[in-house]
């Protein structure tokens, strides 16, 4: 500031004092003729004098040939690069990205680089989707060993590259050569039928910052995948995704993750002996853990949102112990039939739940279990066989037990109901306590 008020005044000076002697030069006091430069100045041609850059403009003037005290300037538009050839200066490979360069004419120091992406396995196939934006990407000529996907793809050298977002529908389906595949972050979607019965796959490495939303329904079923970390941003896995994947023994979640949909059988016959559900997933399908013989825990994680155990859920599993949901509405028929293991099942306080299926619990080994009140209906032979269970409250909110529900009971086990014989003689099913030796108690 100090600067600018010093040389203002300055400025204005030097510029009054140079019109003022402009004009005393264009009038010739002896003639009284009239200074042509009042008319038109004669100017000369222009001369560079600050040349321009390719980035940066110049300037050239022109002098009057009448007085050569008048001169006017003018800028000069800075040139712009003059770019050669792109020049690849390392080779995109398969999975490492290259470079290229190029260099302008007017002055070699200047250069621009650019990324030349991994290309990918060799032989991948590529078809162009959502309007020409992006590619999905199938098996191609490729026959066997580890298959890398690449992030983006272009047709040619002088085609734009465009993400990778999709792996098509059926894209590997039952080429039991393939061992691995890695799936870079602009994935979104793994399509129905993807992988499977791909009989040798038994890695699938999804790159850090993975954008993968869905897994399409037997994505990876029947595959020799061992272990699978789910990227956070997956929202759907789709119906059998894993199904019969005997290898599969370990299923990680990623932290933060979304995951709101997993679909029917999805891990139905896998290896996995535990699991932990985000609390983020609504939805489990049927069957989900069927067969799973090695599941032996499943931990919901907290604030868990899941609203059904859906049927056939635990159906035969490994299963030790469970910890429902307090969000669980209903546990649906046989989701936890034939689990011989499952010895402890405990309700989340403020549980929701009010019905329990068909056949629920038979042949379970629960030893103990306490029905949370709000609880509604106990479908036909729920707990049958349930020979493991001491003592049993049933909660006086308990206004329908189906037929068989306490079958095979013995003699050495009890029913306590919290309602008279009367009114449960009157709700519930006729033959609730058929086949049922067990000591019942009510206290109305
Ligand atoms: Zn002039
Ligand atoms: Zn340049």
């Amino acid at each position: 500031m100090i600067q600018l008020k010093k040389r203002f005044p300055l400025r204005i000076g030097s510029l009054l004092l140079l019109l003022t002697l402009a004009f005393a030069a264009c009038k010739d006091p002896n003639s009284g003729t009239t200074d042509p430069c009042l008319t038109a100045h004669d100017w000369s041609d222009w001369t560079v004098t600050t040349p321009p850059t390719c980035t940066e403009k110049g300037e050239e003037t022109r002098t009057c040939k009448h007085n050569s005290t008048h001169t006017e300037t003018q800028e000069i538009a800075p040139l712009g690069h003059d770019w050669g050839e792109w020049t690849v200066t390392t080779a995109a490979a398969e999975t490492e990205d290259g470079a290229e360069t190029r260099v302008c004419q007017h002055d070699n120091s200047h250069t621009e680089t650019r990324v030349l992406h991994a290309t990918g396995t060799a032989g991948l196939a590529y078809t162009l989707i959502n309007d020409d934006t992006e590619y999905s990407a199938a098996i191609g000529t490729i026959t066997s060993g580890a298959v890398a996907i690449p992030a983006f793809h272009r047709a040619d050298e002088n085609s734009p590259y465009l993400p990778v977002t999709e792996i098509a529908t059926y894209a590997f389906y039952f080429q039991s050569g393939i061992t691995s595949v890695t799936i870079p972050a602009s994935v979104k979607a793994i399509g129905i039928d993807a992988f499977r019965f791909c009989s040798n796959l038994a890695t699938v490495t999804f790159a850090e910052g993975s954008h993968l939303e869905t897994i399409g329904n037997q994505a990876f079923q029947s595959t020799a995948i061992t272990n699978i970390t789910i990227p956070a941003s997956v929202k759907t896995i789709g119906n059998e995704a894993f199904f019969g994947c005997a290898s599969l023994a370990a299923v990680t979640f990623a932290a933060g993750s979304l995951l709101e949909t997993v679909g029917e059988g999805v891990f139905n016959g896998t290896g996995i002996t535990a699991i932990v559900i985000p609390a983020s997933v609504k939805t489990i399908g049927e069957n989900a853990f069927r067969n799973s013989a090695s599941l032996a825990t499943v931990t919901f994680a907290p604030g868990s949102q899941l609203e059904a155990i859906a049927a056939s859920t635990f159906y035969g599993s490994g299963i030790t112990e469970i910890e429902i949901p307090a969000s669980v509405k209903a546990i649906g028929g046989s989701a936890f039939r034939d689990c011989a293991n499952l010895e402890t099942v405990t309700f989340a306080a403020a549980s929701l739940l009010e019905t329990i299926g068909n056949v629920a619990f038979i042949n379970s080994g629960i030893t103990s279990i306490t029905l949370p009140e709000g609880l509604k209906e106990i479908g036909n032979n729920v707990f049958q066989s349930c020979t493991s269970i001491g003592s049993i409250n049933i909660p006086a909110s308990v206004t329908f037990v189906g037929a068989g529900a306490f079958a095979s009971w013995t003699a050495s086990q009890t029913i306590n109901i919290f309602r008279s014989q009367a009114s449960a003689n009157e709700l519930w099913h006729i033959d609730w306590s058929g086949n049922c030796n067990a000591v019942i108690q009510y206290t109305p």
